[in-house]
């Protein structure tokens, strides 16, 4: 797993996800030298690196200008640019255009999951997963609904985690925000 200090970072774009994060991302995900990935909301691109570290192909998404460029900078950082296509604009928009694919990943969605997901559900293998992550309670709500509603059973898993910071007098544990992964498999049949 990249160490957080090693992508870079603008105060404009949210992310990268938290190394301890994307790492029960990538475990829940599995990914493997024969998959295709896409991943909603690339933002910083930590998810996106980690993915292209381990797939065939990642398709990177995001709406915002900033967030496509700084992923294109990590990327290019870790050596990985030439697995990832980058696409700039809406999911819906840019999921309809794409072929199928084994892995998808919403990092972000706007208040759009519920299409994103079904449609990415179209589109996805059988067999293939599909992780979504949470900070919203609403959007947790929706991303169980809808996986149910499609055929899936989500597995559902919320992190805390704190950090210990080393202070003079001892260690203090500071607390980070609490993040759900819901993550599902398309039946095989
Ligand atoms: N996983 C990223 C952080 C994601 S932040 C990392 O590790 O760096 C969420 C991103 O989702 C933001 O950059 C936002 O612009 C993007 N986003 C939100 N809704 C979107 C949508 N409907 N289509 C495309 N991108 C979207």
């Amino acid at each position: 797993m990249i160490p957080d200090e090693n992508f870079i970072c603008v105060p404009e774009v949210p992310g990268p996800t938290k190394e301890e994060i994307r790492c029960l991302v990538m475990c829940k995900a599995q990914i493997t030298n024969n998959d295709v990935v896409v991943d909603v909301g690339c933002g910083s691109g930590g998810i996106t690196v980690e993915s292209a570290l381990r797939a065939k192909k990642v398709y990177a998404i995001d709406k915002k200008t900033d967030a496509v460029k700084l992923t294109k900078d990590n990327l290019i950082k870790h050596k990985v640019s030439g697995k990832v296509q980058l696409m700039e604009g809406d999911a819906l928009e840019i999921l309809d255009d794409l072929q199928s694919f084994d892995v998808l990943l919403v990092g972000g969605s706007s208040g759009d999951l519920p299409l994103i997901l079904s449609l990415g559900y179209e589109k996805l293998k059988k067999g293939g997963k599909i992780i979504v992550l949470s900070i919203l309670l609403e959007t947790k709500v929706e991303a169980v609904d809808t996986l149910k509603k499609l055929g899936m059973k989500p597995e559902i898993i919320e992190i805390f985690i704190a950090k210990g910071k080393i202070m003079s007098r001892g260690t203090m544990m500071k607390g980070r925000n609490p993040i759900t992964i819901i993550s599902s498999v398309k039946p095989s049949k």
